[in-house]
């Protein structure tokens, strides 16, 4: 039923196509790992996910099973069918160098998710200046409610813990295994993922 796992190596990230009906699952597979995935339209790479638009219209910031992710025109592009963990972000952008020169104070930053999508990309024709806040798979950010102060944890996951994302139109998916200290517990680990047809 399900595809054979692929996985995405510590600090890396990969790009694919996925149709509409088929289903993406993401999983962590020792435990503590971030996985940023972004989607564009594949027949029309404007439309991409939105995480303004898809918050606003979930009315709450941490999405779960259930929880469609929509675009910037308002389309679902992918629906959360399963979530083992239930807590992930969608406010922060993809880790960079610029992250780590301005967050970590790096003088030799890596490139990040961001420049790891930016490259698993670049072979769809999707430019670095279209990516956008990615969906962060098992990425915990604790937000304090008065201030608005956030704060990366350490994520829930543990190993084998997974997210199952339904394609609602043909997309080009980008994922990474999270290249940023802070978000994975301060060890990088891989990502799986697998594919699966509809039933
Ligand atoms: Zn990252």
């Amino acid at each position: 039923m399900c595809g054979h796992p692929q996985k995405i190596e510590p600090r890396s990230g990969v790009a694919f196509t996925l149709k509409r009906g088929q289903r993406l699952t993401v999983i962590d597979p020792e435990g503590e790992q971030v996985a940023d995935l972004v989607a564009f339209v594949r027949d029309d790479i404007d439309e991409v996910i939105s995480s303004g638009r898809t918050i606003d219209y979930a009315s709450r910031l941490f999405l779960t099973t259930g929880d469609p992710i929509y675009s910037n025109r308002s389309n679902v592009l992918l629906d959360i069918v399963e979530d083992t963990v239930g807590r992930h972000d969608f406010l922060l952008t993809p880790c960079s160098a610029d992250t780590f020169r301005i967050i970590y104070g790096d003088e030799h930053p890596h490139r990040g998710c961001f420049g790891n999508l930016a490259a698993a990309l670049e072979p769809y024709g999707i430019g670095p200046d279209r990516i956008p806040v990615a969906f962060n798979v098992f990425m915990h950010v604790a937000i304090d409610g008065t201030t608005g102060e956030i704060a990366v944890k350490p994520p829930l996951s543990r190993a084998g813990d997974r997210v199952v994302f339904e394609a609602k139109v043909d997309l080009i998916v980008g994922l990474t295994a999270c290249s940023a200290l802070q978000s994975n517990n301060y060890a990088f680990k891989p990502i799986l993922y697998a594919i699966a047809d509809p039933a």
